[in-house]
């Protein structure tokens, strides 16, 4: 079977680009090997306030919206943030990714599923399966199949994305212990970059998690300790253990080649800072999308390569920022994150990261930061000027 598009993977990112692609009228096939989309749940389910205007989030789909955050030093110092409007929500991701196959779906493309892709052939387009089923050829292949993405191998001569572990439970504390409005973010030295993230589902239920560079059962143990050691946590039940695994962001990443492109956590397309990569995914769905149609019309796959040099420009800013601050958090030590919160409250960062702090854009708020001279007072001198060199 020959397709305009196809796509490998249909988790939420690869089904938003089908969707697209399918609305201009062009014959997408997405090819997707597990039965059910979406199933098991590798997510905190937690999108910024972007996510409104980056693609279509039904309102039952969300479990609670967020104004702010608490955020918690290693020693509990506690900064708190918050806005007048919601500026996350965390949803019910199983079913936000089978919502946007649907709509793909709707929209006209095909969708296969329990079809496993072994492997591309980059001359001719086409896409073979695993278990002798039926193979496909597409004018264009998409590889949105995630960090581990089998198309990412073929066009970077099998060199394999580097990722992170992470590891995440659902918590049931037998009490109302939350401020369903926001969320608590708690740093810490030995999983830097990582932190900790407690996300309530409801005032008794969180979802509680981490990511850093260490085996799923370190996280886990490390998570345990954790609740453990909070004396509010004083009764505690795990109601589900998840685990996944977050690519590690590669600004030189090649996410073009011949007739392929990579979308997605398959072009590592996170945020360093957070690991979060809906958002940016979605808003990379947007630019393939132009970009892979332009190619369609045209008949001409080298204008493929645009797609890699706006995504690139798009996001330059901001992902050499963030870059930057988890290279300084990399190397601060619990004493230093202390003194910082310190710092930051007497500076009134709170008011400022109200007014600036953004999830998925933060470059605008260490720029403020830097601005008003507030870097150079919480971080020592040589890890200031790093940041600062970004606005020279
Ligand atoms: C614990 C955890 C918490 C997270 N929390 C957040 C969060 O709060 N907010 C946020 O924005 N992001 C979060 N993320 C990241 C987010 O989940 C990913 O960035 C997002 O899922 C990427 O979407 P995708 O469509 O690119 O890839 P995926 O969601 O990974 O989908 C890839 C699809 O491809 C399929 N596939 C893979 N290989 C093949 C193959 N060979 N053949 C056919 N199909 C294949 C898979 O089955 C899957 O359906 C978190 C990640 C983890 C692990």
């Amino acid at each position: 079977m020959t397709y305009d598009i196809l796509i490998v993977g249909a988790g939420p990112v690869g089904s938003t680009y089908a969707r697209y692609m399918a609305e201009k009228g062009y014959k997408v096939g997405i090819i997707e090997k597990k039965s059910r989309i979406g199933v098991p749940l590798q997510c905190a389910g937690l999108l910024g306030r972007q996510i409104k205007e980056v693609n279509i989030l039904p309102s039952e789909l969300i479990i609670n919206p967020f104004y702010g955050a608490y955020l918690h030093s290693p020693s509990d110092r506690i900064l708190k943030v918050a806005k007048n409007n919601p500026e996350a929500y965390v949803v019910d991701r199983v079913g936000y990714d089978q919502f946007l196959a649907e709509l793909a779906v709707d929209a006209g493309a095909e969708l296969f599923l329990k079809h496993q892709v072994k492997d591309i052939n980059l001359k001719n387009g086409m896409v073979y399966i695993k278990n002798g089923k039926e193979d496909f050829r597409g004018r264009i292949i998409v590889g949105a199949d995630g960090y581990n993405s089998v198309v990412a191998l073929k066009i970077s001569n099998n060199e394999h994305n580097h990722s992170l572990q992470a590891a995440q439970f659902k918590v049931d504390f037998d009490k109302n212990l939350f401020d369903m409005d926001y969320v608590h973010l708690y740093a810490d030295a030995s999983i830097s970059p990582g932190f900790i993230w407690l996300i309530p589902l409801s005032s008794s239920e969180a979802r509680v998690g981490l990511f850093g560079n260490s085996d799923y059962h370190s996280l886990n143990k490390y998570l345990k300790d954790f609740l453990n050691n909070n004396p509010a946590f004083d009764n505690y039940s795990l109601m589900k253990k998840y685990q996944g695994r977050i690519p590690i962001f590669n600004p030189k990443k090649n996410i073009v080649k011949d007739n392929v492109i990579l979308l997605g956590d398959a072009a590592s397309q996170v945020k360093p800072t957070t690991g979060g990569g809906l958002i940016m995914g979605f808003k990379c769905a947007q630019i393939a999308a132009n970009i892979t149609g332009k190619a369609l019309e045209n008949d001409d796959n080298t204008i493929l390569k645009q797609y890699q040099s706006q995504y690139r420009k798009k996001f330059k800013t901001e992902l050499n920022t963030q870059l930057r601050v988890q290279k300084i958090f990399k190397s601060l030590t619990d004493e230093d994150l202390d003194l910082m919160f310190i710092k930051l409250k007497e500076e009134g960062a709170e008011d400022i990261i109200s007014e600036y702090g953004e999830m998925d854009d933060q470059a605008p708020l260490v720029k403020e930061l830097f601005k008003r001279g507030i870097i150079f007072k919480i971080l020592p001198k040589i890890l200031a000027r790093g940041i600062s060199a970004l606005w020279k």
